[in-house]
């Protein structure tokens, strides 16, 4: 019997995996820490641009992908870029539109589409299933879980985000960066009472908040988001029309300490929105006041270094997503990277005739081109939260072990 790939988490990345080797009859289990439903610190929407959609044909059948265009919100455009006080600043933007030069771009909403890949892989996903650690034998890799069980398996992928518990285990020595950024975001219902009170030019469009004569400031962007197809889909929990808004604020800015503010409750990251743009015009501040609260979320910025140092390779473990290159998503680079892996990692899987033939040469080539296209992706990302959101350079951030 072919041992199967074992997937450590549940996330963009794992899922887009698991859908893939699932159209390609590649055995797979795939194990997620929380429950299924425990998706609230993750409420965000996201922009699945040329890369993740190339990606997501390759790994979905045309059903799977057909159920996903549907699940999209409206296409992304631009919306007005204004100051503090509310007076208008000229809005450049990306040429070709939030979604890039000319490539295809989605919104979707990410709880939503996360579900959208668990779809069909029932039986062979399990919920709190928290990996612990591996061992590696000969001919297979066993996982251990907080539970006491474990699992035997021919290959691990640690899919299990920024603070991968496999990647501490196969690259020990992996240095981030902090960038001393924080985001606080959230969603605000797109109720008759708040549209009444949100001026008409910031119903429509990416909108970006910014004080142009000192980058220092917190920096907000919001967008409404809404489903045009949400009556077609009977399958899955589709949301009503919110406005996802981020809010983006160097530490030195935050008064409570550092380190306090990475564990905020939601109400705490609302208060938060709210007393740092105290001195902001009624109108924008309305989107905070109306938002949802347990909705709201605060996250510290991390990112690997553009230059990933190469580890080496093993036939039976390997990385893809943040766990391998966690970025700023001022890019909107990530979970399009991700997806990325999860695919290529997929058909390279199949390409050698099945996980029981992956070797380390096999391995060793994914990797390398992961690292490759991480690299672009993270400069991208680094160059656009420079630009717009106060970023400052790699050089300058605190190295931290992840
Ligand atoms: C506010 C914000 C906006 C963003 N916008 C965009 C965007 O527009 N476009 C874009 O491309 N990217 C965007 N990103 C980045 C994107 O969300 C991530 O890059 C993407 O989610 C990475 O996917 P992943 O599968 O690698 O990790 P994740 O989605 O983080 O999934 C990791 C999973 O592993 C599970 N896990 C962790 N440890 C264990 C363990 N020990 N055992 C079992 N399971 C475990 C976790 O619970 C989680 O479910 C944004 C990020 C943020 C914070």
């Amino acid at each position: 019997m072919t041992l199967p790939v074992l997937i450590s988490g549940a996330g963009l990345g794992g899922v887009c995996l698991a859908q893939a080797l699932k159209k390609n009859n590649i055995p797979f289990k795939i194990f997620e820490r929380y429950g299924q439903s425990n998706v609230s610190a993750q409420g965000y929407r996201l922009r699945i641009t040329t890369h993740g959609v190339e990606a997501l044909e390759k790994a979905l059948t045309p059903e799977m992908f057909t159920l996903f265009e549907k699940t999209c919100a409206d296409a992304p455009k631009l919306g007005v870029r204004v100051k503090p006080d509310g007076s208008t600043v000229p809005f450049g933007g990306p040429p070709g539109g939030p979604g890039g030069p000319g490539g295809r771009a989605f919104t979707v909403d990410r709880s939503v589409f996360r579900d959208t890949l668990l779809t069909g892989l029932e039986g062979n996903v399990f919920f709190e299933k928290n990996l612990e650690h591996y061992t590696l034998h000969e001919d297979r890799v066993t996982v251990s879980f907080s539970d006491g069980t474990t699992e035997d398996g021919a290959l691990l992928v640690g899919a299990d985000g920024v603070r991968s518990c496999v990647r501490r285990q196969h690259i020990p020595n992996f240095k981030g960066l902090d960038t001393g950024m924080r985001i606080i975001f959230g969603k605000t219902p797109l109720t008759p009472e708040f549209l009444a009170k949100l001026p008409e030019e910031y119903r429509d469009g990416m909108s970006l908040v910014t004080n142009e004569d000192d980058n220092s400031q917190p920096v907000l962007m919001f967008e409404s988001i809404q489903f045009p197809h949400a009556e077609e889909v009977s399958t899955l929990n589709m949301p009503g029309p919110y406005m996802y808004w981020v809010l983006v604020v160097h530490h030195s800015k935050i008064p409570s300490s550092d380190q306090d503010s990475w564990h905020l409750s939601s109400s705490e990251a609302a208060n938060l929105a709210n007393q740092l743009t105290s001195s902001w015009d009624p109108h924008i501040r309305t989107i905070f006041e109306m938002s949802d609260i347990n909705q709201t979320s605060i996250r510290s910025i991390l990112s690997a270094g553009p230059e990933i140092d190469p580890w080496r390779p093993s036939s039976r473990v390997t990385l893809l997503g943040d766990a391998a290159h966690v970025m700023p998503p001022t890019g909107a680079m990530g979970a399009n990277t991700a997806l990325r892996d999860a695919a290529d990692l997929a058909q390279r899987i199949v390409s050698v005739g099945g996980v029981q033939n992956v070797d380390e040469a096999m391995v060793g080539s994914y990797e390398m081109d992961l690292r490759d296209f991480a690299k672009t992706a993270i400069e991208l990302s680094w160059r656009g939260g420079m630009k717009s959101f106060g970023l400052i350079p790699v050089e300058e951030c605190e190295p931290i072990s992840m």
